[in-house]
């Protein structure tokens, strides 16, 4: 924990949001601290590194979209170099009774993706701030309100206090693991517990191989499974198919013995038994990640819930501020929408401190 134990501002969570919170109110000038449960920054944008030098492949967060402003603008100025999903080619069908060739990519929109993977995003933004206004491994237990004016947030390293606090961190997932000493309204309560983790329940599978042996077939990489265990894959390599890989996505419930060797035998009924094995298999299921998932994950479908107009207005007399993509009004579940909330809850604290010019923006 820092050595200093009073803030302007304390922001939970270290994901895209967190972090663009505490970027932008470090830059306006506030004592601005992010505290972070993992060891590392980023949630739900995790890249694992590969053989080839700055490329990465993505166990989250993967895609951003035309019209996705923040998040271009945020990676441009980060120096991240971005590239065009690969498109061409033709889909599979895989059913029950066996697997059809669709002519051209039905599954893949124009997308682009980040070469050093969506993590290095996070990282960035990090960089942005001191050294000591983020703290790893400090996993926030409770909120306390001591005052009309001042907060008190637990950790296991001990109390800190703050004017105001920033929850980047899914509603339902602040409920499940922060004490809030039953001072929340009930409606709120009710809210942040039903709202969805936005892919909380999904596994994606990552499958590195030697080269991009689908390519070479005029196949896309993109396939819809009637059969699973993965339901949809999609070409995941890097610039020029380096380094070659396939993506998949499961749900979580079909994770159970013997899930790789059911994927590397549906990955071979796909392409044929003359396709390599995969080098690699990463598997990550999110459902089971204690900061990224409320045990009730399973249970929590109402999207109509995320961007709710009660995420937009602060609670305990305007002290608590929410963030994370699930509380944006736009592009809600995007790595956009999490950049959006944390402007918002950023703008809302400057706001009330009576610094709003002073906020700095992702948007151009
Ligand atoms: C498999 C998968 C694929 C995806 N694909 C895409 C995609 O292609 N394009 C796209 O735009 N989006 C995608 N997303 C969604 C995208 O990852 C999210 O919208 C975005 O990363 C959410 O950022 P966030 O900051 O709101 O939340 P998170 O990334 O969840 O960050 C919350 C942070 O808070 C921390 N935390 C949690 N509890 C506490 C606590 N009590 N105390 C302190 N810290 C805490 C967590 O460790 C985490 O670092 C995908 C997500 C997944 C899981």
């Amino acid at each position: 924990m820092s050595h200093r134990h009073s803030h302007d501002v304390i922001v939970v969570g270290a994901g895209a949001s967190g972090l663009a919170a505490a970027s932008s109110l470090h830059a306006a000038g506030l004592d601005t601290v992010c505290l972070e449960a993992r060891a590392r920054v980023g949630g739900r944008m995790l890249s694992v590194a590969t053989s080839y030098p700055g490329r990465a492949l993505d166990l989250g967060a993967t895609w951003f979209w035309d019209g996705e402003e923040r998040i271009r603008t945020l990676a441009a100025r980060s120096g991240i170099a971005t590239f065009d999903q690969h498109l061409a080619g033709d889909t599979l069908l895989q059913e029950t009774t066996g697997t059809r060739r669709l002519t051209g990519n039905l599954l893949d929109a124009p997308s682009h993706r980040f070469t050093s993977g969506s993590q290095s995003v996070a990282t960035a933004l990090a960089g942005t701030l001191p050294a000591e206004s983020l703290l790893l491994n400090t996993p926030v237990t409770a909120i306390r309100q001591v005052s009309q004016h001042r907060l008190t947030v637990l950790t296991p390293a001990g109390p800190s206090h703050a004017r105001h606090v920033i929850l980047a961190i899914p509603p339902a997932l602040a409920l499940e693991r922060i004490d809030f000493h039953d001072a929340l309204p009930a409606d709120l309560v009710r809210l942040a517990r039903s709202t969805p983790v936005w892919m909380g329940t999904v596994t994606k599978v990552v499958a590195h191989y030697p080269a991009v042996f689908w390519r070479e077939r005029g196949l896309a990489g993109a396939v819809f499974s009637r059969t699973g265990p993965l339901q949809e894959i999609h070409d995941m390599s890097g610039p020029d198919g380096r380094p070659a890989a396939l993506l998949g996505f499961a749900h979580a419930r079909a994770v159970r013995p013997g899930f790789d060797k059911a994927v590397t035998g549906q990955l071979a009924r796909l392409f044929g038994p003359a396709a390599p094995a995969p080098d690699v298999l990463h598997v990550q299921d999110w459902s089971t990640e204690r900061w990224t998932a409320p045990p009730t994950v399973h249970r929590l479908t109402d999207y109509s819930l995320l961007g709710h107009a009660l995420y937009q207005r602060p609670a305990l007399d305007g002290r608590l501020h929410w963030a994370s993509t699930e509380t944006a009004t736009e592009n809600a579940g995007h790595i956009e929408g999490a950049l959006a909330a944390g402007e918002r809850a950023a703008r809302s604290v400057l706001a009330s401190a009576g610094l709003l010019n002073g906020v700095t923006t992702t948007r151009r």
